[in-house]
């Protein structure tokens, strides 16, 4: 097992939603977590003073992911106020979705810049820090529907299955250090990314879940903990954590 006392964390998009229950799980363990935010500032600003008043350690770091210069500013500002960086969890994500003939060029480029680019803008500069670490981890939040596509997803799925792709690949590489890169594909997990689908739609989703309920924040940010704590020997892996949908 790994003890995580000291080590240093990024999640990006760390301030609302999935991000905040995985920032706020490793700043329970112990961890030091910087919390990216694209636009969040009050959310971010108030889960850094949450933490900081339950003896933990967290910083707040603006910088949108999907540009290559403020996502390599983001790994510096980690690095330079922790001096180490451990643990880098690619979170940040948006959707645009719309049927195919709707879809625009930009519907297509924004989504991808958000949910893929961004992993290889946070990587790219990470690497090089993660690579000093005992434990480094690289764990990418992908979605089941980068596995099992979706309607009016086809932007979405592609930069989520991308991410899969990306992650079995950069695990090959890095076997043989002490780096393990994974990707969690959350089912439909209550968030206002899902506040987002029309009522009657969410409850036809729901009716399929075999568990009959949507998934909550804090069960992904436990898969995340899992892997950081548990995860020496997995590496490449998808973790769903979806109640059931896809198998
Ligand atoms: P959310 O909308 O609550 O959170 C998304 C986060 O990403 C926010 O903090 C947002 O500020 C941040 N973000 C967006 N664009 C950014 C940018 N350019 N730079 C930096 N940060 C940016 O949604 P969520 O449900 O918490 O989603 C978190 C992740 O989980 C996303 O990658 C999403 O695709 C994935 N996911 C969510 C679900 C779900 O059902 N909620 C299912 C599968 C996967």
């Amino acid at each position: 097992m790994t003890n995580l006392q000291g080590k240093v964390a990024i999640v990006t998009g760390g301030a609302v939603g999935i991000g905040a229950a995985i920032t706020k799980e490793l700043a329970q363990n112990g961890v030091k977590v910087v919390i990216n935010y694209n636009s969040s500032s009050q959310a971010a600003e108030s889960l850094v003073a949450s933490i900081k008043e339950n003896g933990g350690e967290a910083l707040a770091v603006q910088a949108d992911v999907s540009n290559s210069d403020q996502a390599a500013k983001l790994v510096s500002a980690a690095v330079d106020t922790y001096g180490q960086l451990d643990i880098l969890v690619n979170n940040a994500g948006i959707t645009r979705d719309r049927s195919f003939k709707k879809l625009s060029e930009e519907d297509w480029r924004k989504v991808i810049d958000v949910n893929l680019n961004s992993v290889y803008n946070t990587v790219s500069p990470a690497l090089a820090h993660i690579s000093q670490s005992d434990a480094g981890r690289i764990i990418s939040i992908s979605s089941i529907i980068g596995q099992a596509g979706g309607f009016g997803q086809t932007n979405y799925a592609a930069a989520k299955a991308g991410m899969i792709g990306f992650t079995k690949s950069l695990a090959l590489e890095l076997a043989k250090s002490s780096v393990t890169v994974n990707a969690i594909c959350p089912g439909f997990i209550e968030t206002s990314m899902v506040a987002e689908i029309p009522e009657n739609v969410l409850e036809q989703i729901v009716a399929k879940i075999p568990q009959k309920r949507l998934g909550q924040a804090e069960e992904i940010a436990k898969g995340v903990l899992f892997l950081c704590k548990d995860g020496a020997y997995i590496t490449g892996q998808q973790l769903n954590i979806n109640g059931g949908l896809y198998m």
